[in-house]
């Protein structure tokens, strides 16, 4: 048995207006004046100045909005350093991702790909990252993803929906500041924070749980059952809460594996564009045969928070469209063992993956 050696994130700010010391964090990591820091943020605080004026621009420093209404792309990802590479006097100090987990795993690549050759394309896979990554910083303003503690970046590629994971990925610095989740739109809540109750979900009910993963999973599932099937806290604990489930659940998965919502949900987001928290309640909410008490719990949350899914978005899909989302799902091999066994390969047919998206 040879165990994965994990980088973890080696610095982290947790507090209601901890958001206020960036500058103080980030000010010792400037090489020099002409090396700039870029702030990459979701356009959705375009004009927000209660966040963008606290957002400690100096010298060469860019604020790069992106929008979040697609997931990443690795041709984004190519085009964004493009122009921070043409627009910078020397290689940045740092890239600041402040976002949810796309403009997470946007910051996360485009540290990567300062330092690497080729296209963001290149290294989607495991490890094979070659250089180290320049200084990375992620703020979330949604909880869920586990973005900002994992090992790796999810991106849409020419051919193929799957992260860059490396020792490289993970950010040198995070801030928690849940005060900056408190406008997340109640659906959006709710999904992001699907994300993380499934990646416990899938996590403790898999093929790879060990001691590590399980310790991590089980706080994050106990958070998510308290904030989405009870009513007893104030906004703000519920805001620090579910960001301390989303890094729990990310950690659990770093030592396992997630499973059947996922490699669904990636065929649905490949081929529809369906984002992840949403694709990932669309296909959990048809995961009784592999979770049946989670689904079941599932289905009591969504009843709780008055969350309409939508139907039958597979219902006009051609055979070729249902067989690229098979594609997709089935190259996603050790997520069908963590959630089926070694044998997956025997129960998990093209014919069940299409019978199941055509419930979704
Ligand atoms: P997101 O980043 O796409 O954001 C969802 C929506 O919420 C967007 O419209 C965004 O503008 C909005 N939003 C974010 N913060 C807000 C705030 N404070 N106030 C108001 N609106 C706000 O959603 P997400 O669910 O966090 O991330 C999904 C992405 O994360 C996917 O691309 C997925 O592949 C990726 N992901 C990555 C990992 C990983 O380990 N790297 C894990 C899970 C998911
Ligand atoms: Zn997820």
């Amino acid at each position: 048995m040879n165990y994965k050696n994990i980088p973890m994130v080696p610095r982290v700010v947790f507090g209601r207006g901890s958001f206020n010391q960036l500058n103080e964090i980030i000010s010792p990591k400037r090489l020099n004046v002409n090396a700039p820091f870029i702030f990459l943020v979701d356009d959705v605080f375009r004009g927000d100045s209660w966040l963008t004026s606290r957002i400690p621009l100096a010298y060469q420093d860019r604020l790069i909005y992106v929008s979040a209404k697609e997931e990443p792309k690795t041709s984004q990802v190519d085009e964004l350093v493009e122009d921070i590479i043409l627009k910078s006097k020397e290689r940045p100090s740092g890239i600041i991702g402040i976002g949810g987990g796309t403009i997470l795993d946007l910051a996360k690549a485009v540290s990567i790909m300062l330092t690497n050759n080729g296209s963001a394309s290149d290294y989607q896979g495991w490890d094979l990252v070659k250089n180290p990554a320049i200084y990375h910083v992620g703020i979330p303003t949604i909880s869920g993803t586990g973005a900002e503690v994992s090992r790796t970046t999810v991106l849409t590629g020419p051919d193929k929906k799957l992260g860059i994971n490396s020792d490289f990925t993970p950010f040198d610095q995070v801030i928690l500041d849940s005060e900056l989740t408190k406008d997340v739109p109640k659906d959006q809540w709710f999904y992001t924070g699907m994300d993380c109750f499934i990646h416990c979900v899938e996590s403790l009910k898999g093929t790879y749980l060990n001691a590590f993963s399980q310790s991590y999973g089980e706080k994050a599932y106990e958070l998510c059952n308290q904030l989405f099937l009870e009513n007893i806290i104030t906004d703000e604990e519920a805001q620090e809460k579910l960001m301390m489930a989303s890094w729990h659940g990310g950690m659990s998965i770093v030592y396992s594996q997630v499973g059947v919502a996922h490699a669904l949900s990636y065929g649905l987001s490949y081929l529809l564009g369906t984002k992840h928290g949403i694709g990932n309640c669309i296909v959990f909410d048809q995961l009784e045969e592999y979770y049946p008490e989670d689904v079941a719990l599932f289905k009591t949350m969504k009843q709780k928070h008055n969350i309409k899914l939508p139907q039958g978005i597979c219902a006009n899909l051609s055979d070729e469209d249902f067989d690229i989302m098979i594609n997709i799902a089935l190259e996603l091999e050790p997520l069908w063992e963590n959630a089926v066994g070694k044998s997956w390969k025997k129960t998990i047919t093209r014919e069940k993956l299409k019978e199941l998206y055509q419930k979704m």
